[in-house]
C-alpha cells in the first residue's frame, strides 16, 4: 500500500497552504488528494481574494498579520505569482453605533500592531474618494495594506512550490473513507485506491463536515452561498478602487455606493 507521511484532503487554497507550509517546515512526504480533475473548482475558485487585517476578534487580525505581509513577499520567496494589491480597504460608517464599533475595531488592531490602519471623518472619504456617495457617511476606517490577492494564482503557487519540493498531488481522487483504530488514523480510503499514513488533515472547505463524519466527529461546518456580480470594465470605476464596505448593509459591498459621472 502507498504511504504518506500527511495526507490532506481537498487542494483549494487551503489544503495548498497547508501543504507549502509542511513541505516548507521540513516534511517532504505530504499527499494531497482532490476530487476535481483541476484544482479551484470549490469556493477558491469563485473567491474576491480580498484580504484584509481590519478584523474585530485578534485572532483574525493576528493571522492577517502574518498572511498579508507574506503575501507582499510571495513572488519573490516562492516564484510563483500572487498578485497581491494593496487597493486597501475602506469600512464606511452610516450611524455612531458603526462608528463606535470601528474605533473599538482600530484600537484592538493598532494595540496587536497594524500599522497602516486609521480612523476618517466623512469630510476625509469625501476628499480621498470623490467619485463616491458620501452623503450619509458619517466617518470611516482605511487600512492600505488590506486589499486583494489572486486565489487562484495564490492557491496554485503554494501547491506548484509544495510539489517543486516532493510534495504530491492526486487529482480525480475522491476521500471515500478514514481508518482508524484506538491508536488513531490508519489509512484513507480513495478512488485511487488506500494510501496508509497517521496523519490527515481535513481542508475539505465546505464539505469538511462530511470528511469528518468518516471518523464520527460532528464538525460544525456548514456551506453559506455567498454571491459575486460580475461586470464587463467600465471607465467610472477605477480598478484602483479599494474595496468599499458599507456597514449600512450587512458589511457588504455597496455598487451604488458609487456616483455616477
Ligand atoms: C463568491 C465568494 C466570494 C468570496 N470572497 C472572499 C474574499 O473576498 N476573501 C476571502 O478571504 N474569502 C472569500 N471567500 C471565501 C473563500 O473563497 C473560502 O474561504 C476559501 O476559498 C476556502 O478554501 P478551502 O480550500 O477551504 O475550500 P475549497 O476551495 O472549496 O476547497 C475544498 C476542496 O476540497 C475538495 N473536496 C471536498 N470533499 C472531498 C473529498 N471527499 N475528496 C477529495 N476532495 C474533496 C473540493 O473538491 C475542493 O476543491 C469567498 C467565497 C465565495 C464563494
Amino acid at each position: 500500500m502507498r504511504t504518506a507521511e500527511v495526507v490532506i484532503i481537498g487542494g483549494g487554497i487551503v489544503g495548498s497552504s497547508i501543504a507549502y507550509h509542511l513541505t516548507a517546515a521540513g516534511c517532504n512526504d505530504v499527499l494531497v488528494m482532490e476530487r476535481e480533475s483541476a484544482q479551484g473548482k470549490g469556493s477558491t475558485g469563485k473567491s474576491m481574494g480580498g484580504v484584509r487585517a481590519q478584523f474585530s476578534t485578534p485572532v483574525n487580525i493576528q493571522m492577517s498579520l502574518y498572511s498579508i505581509p507574506f503575501y507582499a513577499r510571495f513572488d519573490d520567496g516562492l516564484g510563483y505569482p500572487c498578485d497581491y494589491r494593496a487597493q486597501g480597504y475602506l469600512f464606511c460608517a452610516t450611524s455612531e453605533q458603526h462608528m463606535a464599533y470601528l474605533k473599538r475595531n482600530h484600537e484592538t488592531q493598532v494595540g496587536l500592531g497594524l500599522k497602516d490602519v486609521r480612523l476618517l471623518s466623512a469630510d476625509d472619504i469625501r476628499n480621498m474618494f470623490p467619485q463616491l456617495r458620501a452623503d450619509d457617511i458619517v466617518g470611516g476606517s482605511f487600512c492600505s495594506s488590506d486589499g486583494f490577492v489572486d486565489p487562484y494564482s495564490a492557491m496554485n503557487g503554494f501547491m506548484s512550490w509544495a510539489c517543486d519540493h516532493g510534495a504530491e498531488l492526486w487529482k480525480n481522487c475522491v476521500v471515500t473513507g478514514i481508518e482508524y483504530d484506538s491508536t488513531g488514523v490508519v489509512s484513507v480510503r480513495s478512488s485511487r485506491g488506500a494510501v496508509a499514513t497517521r496523519i490527515v488533515v481535513n481542508c475539505a472547505g465546505a464539505w469538511a463536515a462530511s470528511v469528518a463524519k468518516m471518523v464520527n466527529v460532528e464538525l460544525p461546518v456548514e456551506p453559506l452561498r455567498r454571491m459575486l456580480v460580475p461586470t464587463e470594465p467600465f471607465d467610472g470605476f477605477p480598478h484602483s478602487a479599494p474595496m468599499i464596505i458599507d456597514m449600512s448593509n450587512g458589511f457588504h459591498f455597496r455598487p451604488h455606493l458609487w456616483k455616477k459621472s
